[in-house]
């Protein structure tokens, strides 16, 4: 009997094991078609300043619309995108949409930045800061309108690669920010050597204000650390009155977040810029 158990569980075992390559497998030629059809898109999720209530800003989400027109969310996908190296070609499509779409909002006379999030394939590329300095160029899109979003992780590892790889985007004129700033493992030491213009505190330290009293002393010491060294700070996934308050009362001024809007496509934008200035 438990023998008998036991195969069966193996079997169910390699069964499991060949369906998530098959899945897999399926969703690898899912990419390909998507990146060939240009089922690709950017919605835009403002960033708020605090002083002045406004939007200053924006940053651009990728998304995948399947034929049946679901909509993929980018945690499904990109993963695989970086592993099979997929979102290099990916990444330089959200460069160019990213630059166009920043184009026309600054067109219409709107003093606004885009962040662009960067995997950790794209910013190992040692061809990245050309191609940006081309997309920038063609687009005419001012380098200091640019924000680059990159990981703590993607600076662990080869630590000298990666300063290299920041002072050439430096060079260009854009701005650099850590993303999910708080759930990595950078010291302080480590930080002060990486040319970087802000943090962003992630979510998760922002979800349980004012609930847990933890987060709430991490998330004013990143503030009050990013002023130390001079950064700008962002607190991101901000959905209640309580959690502002609590980021205002700490200086912190910019924010982003379900409580001031979920980021949206293009056309949808537009009817926002009344409702919160
Ligand atoms: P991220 O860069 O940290 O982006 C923030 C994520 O939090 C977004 O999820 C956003 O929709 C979500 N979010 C914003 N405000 C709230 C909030 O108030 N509450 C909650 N619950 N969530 C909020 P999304 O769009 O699913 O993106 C997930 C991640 O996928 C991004 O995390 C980023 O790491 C990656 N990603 C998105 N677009 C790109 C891209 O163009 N290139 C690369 N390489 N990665 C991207
Ligand atoms: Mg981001
Ligand atoms: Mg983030
Ligand atoms: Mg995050």
């Amino acid at each position: 009997e438990a023998k008998a158990r036991g195969k069966n569980t193996f079997h169910f075992f390699s069964q499991d094991l060949k369906d998530a390559a098959k899945d897999r497998l399926e969703l690898e030629n899912q990419l390909r078609e998507a990146i060939r059809d240009h089922q690709f898109l950017l919605h835009y999720q403002p960033k708020i300043d605090l002083q002045t209530n406004s939007v200053v800003g924006y940053e651009a989400l990728l998304r995948w619309r399947l034929p049946d027109q679901t909509l993929v969310p980018p945690g499904r996908f990109i993963p695989v995108a970086e592993s099979t190296g997929m979102i290099v070609s990916i990444g330089e499509w959200v460069l160019w949409e990213g630059c166009r779409f920043l184009a026309r909002q600054l067109s219409r006379g709107l003093d606004v930045d885009l962040s662009i999030n960067l995997s950790a394939r794209q910013f190992r590329d040692n061809t990245l800061t050309e191609t940006i300095a081309r997309i920038l160029q063609r687009t005419g899109v001012e380098p200091r309108r640019i924000i680059f979003e990159i990981t703590e992780s993607m600076l662990m590892g080869d630590t000298d690669a990666a300063i290299h790889q920041l002072n050439q985007l430096k060079s260009l004129g854009v701005s650099l920010s850590i993303d999910d700033f708080g759930t990595g493992y950078s010291s302080l030491s480590y930080l002060k050597r990486f040319p970087v213009d802000e943090l962003k505190i992630d979510r998760s330290f922002v979800q349980d204000i004012p609930g847990d009293r933890n987060d709430m002393d991490i998330v004013s010491a990143i503030i009050a650390m990013a002023q130390q060294m001079n950064l700008r700070v962002v607190a991101e996934g901000v959905e209640t009155a309580e959690q502002l308050t609590f980021l205002k009362q700490h200086n912190c001024t910019l924010v982003q977040g379900y409580y001031f809007s979920i980021p949206l496509a293009e056309q949808e934008l537009s009817l926002l810029d009344f409702t919160i200035n």
